[in-house]
């Protein structure tokens, strides 16, 4: 049987990032289902300059975007981005560097390779049950393991302390050249053409364009495949200026869409990223949150290993709630009642976008909510009751 420290299941960002920053005598095993890392794409890659320098990621890996579009049926704010400018993830190139930064370690990563279940021993270790595409059925002893599978909580349902979220957010994204489109604008667009969520159009730093539609489920009964299919037929895409040729690339991915909790710590199982439900609830925007967050559980879980202490995980789960876990129940509250919006709640909404400052409406789209902005909305919204 294989053994190591640590077993990381999933292969995405957040996995990827606890694995580099495990320290060098830790031993680790990545399993992931996909043959490749990066690929298929399951996400859109909407992110912040500030933030990937912050994480120390190259240029190479993103478009930069400096002007970020709203549109509803009938009404439009459109910004130009001066301080906290946007990027584009180029997916593909920047999860590939982020597993080759764990190259160096005592890392084995097992692709084609399928988590199927895991049993808990008396002296708290794992023994996980693994299946290759090629390979078969094998099992895994490890001392600790992590769920990173994203929405899918493999480790936490097979545990069971938790299970798959039963709402969430399901996204159809088209990618395609488009020569004539500017490189730097970004879209976000609302109302009829995409009621139960939002779409976007995302160029990225390789010449192509991303058009994507996502929903929320079961909010909804349309699938994203409809709602594109029925975009593509209406004619709003001019509006935009995007023209869809006949061929073109598909991706598609599912985000959890259900309240923040802030537990992550099972004794020596922890979850991260997707699977303990970190993206911002306004936008489904996670992977710098799940690179920062896996980086983060990386350094704790080897400092627990080392001192033999759980005062350090013990540490890193208070800091994940005390930095999330406010904004993203606002956030959530916001998330459940827009997916009941009308068209014309959808072109007020965008209206008053319009007449947000560029630091407001970013901290909008980051999910970010001081209480100063709270107490003015608050006091807007009774000042409208009142005097109309
Ligand atoms: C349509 C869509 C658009 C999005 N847009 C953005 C955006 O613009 N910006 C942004 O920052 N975020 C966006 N997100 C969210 C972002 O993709 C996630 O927050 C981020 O990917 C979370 O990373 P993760 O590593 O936790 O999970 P994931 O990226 O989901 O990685 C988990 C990996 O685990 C693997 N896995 C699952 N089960 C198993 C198993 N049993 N065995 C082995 N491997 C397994 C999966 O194949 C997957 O690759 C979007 C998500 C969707 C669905």
């Amino acid at each position: 049987m294989r053994s190591c420290d640590v077993l990381i299941i999933g292969g995405g960002p957040a996995g990827l990032s606890v694995a580099s920053s495990l320290s060098p005598d830790i031993l680790s095993i990545i399993v992931h289902q996909d043959s490749e890392i990066g690929k298929p794409v399951r996400t859109s890659g909407g992110s912040f300059l500030s933030d990937m320098r912050a994480l120390s990621i190259p240029e190479k890996y993103y478009q930069l975007i400096d002007r970020l579009d709203f549109y509803s049926d009938k009404s439009e704010a459109l910004f130009n981005i001066e301080t906290d400018k946007m990027v584009v993830l180029d997916i593909t190139g920047l999860y590939q560097y982020l597993a080759s930064l764990s190259d160096d370690k005592s890392r084995e990563l097992l692709l084609s390779t399928k988590f199927i279940t895991t049993e808990q021993q008396a002296d708290g270790s794992f023994i996980s049950t693994i299946r290759g595409r090629k390979s078969g059925e094998e099992t895994i002893q490890s001392k600790y393991i992590i769920d990173a599978t994203g929405w899918q909580c493999a480790v936490l349902g097979a545990l069971g302390h938790g299970r798959k979220p039963d709402r969430t957010g399901i996204g159809t994204e088209y990618e395609f050249e488009q020569s004539d489109y500017p490189m730097n604008r970004a879209i976000l667009f609302v109302g009829s053409h995409v009621l139960s969520g939002y779409g976007w159009v995302f160029p990225t730093n390789y010449n192509r364009i991303r058009l994507g539609v996502g929903v929320i489920k079961p909010d909804t009964d349309e699938s994203p495949r409809d709602v594109m299919n029925a975009l593509l037929a209406s004619g709003f895409l001019d509006k935009l200026g995007v023209k869809v040729p006949d061929d073109f690339e598909t991706n598609s991915g599912i985000i959890p869409s259900v309240a923040f909790e802030e537990k992550v710590i099972f004794g020596n199982m922890i979850r991260v990223g997707d699977s303990a439900n970190c993206a911002t609830p306004i936008a489904g925007e996670g992977i710098r949150i799940a690179i920062e967050q896996g980086r983060l559980l990386g350094e704790a879980l080897s400092k627990t290993i080392a001192q033999k202490s759980p005062s350090y995980l013990q540490a890193y789960e208070k800091s994940y709630g005390a930095k999330y876990a406010r904004d993203y129940k606002i956030g959530f509250w916001a998330n459940q009642r827009i997916t009941g919006y009308k068209p014309a709640d959808w072109d007020k909404s965008v209206r008053r976008i319009n007449s947000l400052s560029e630091a407001q409406m970013i901290q909008l789209l980051r999910s970010r909510f001081n209480l100063k902005s709270l107490l003015r909305t608050g006091f807007l919204h009774l000042k409208r009751k009142l005097f109309g």
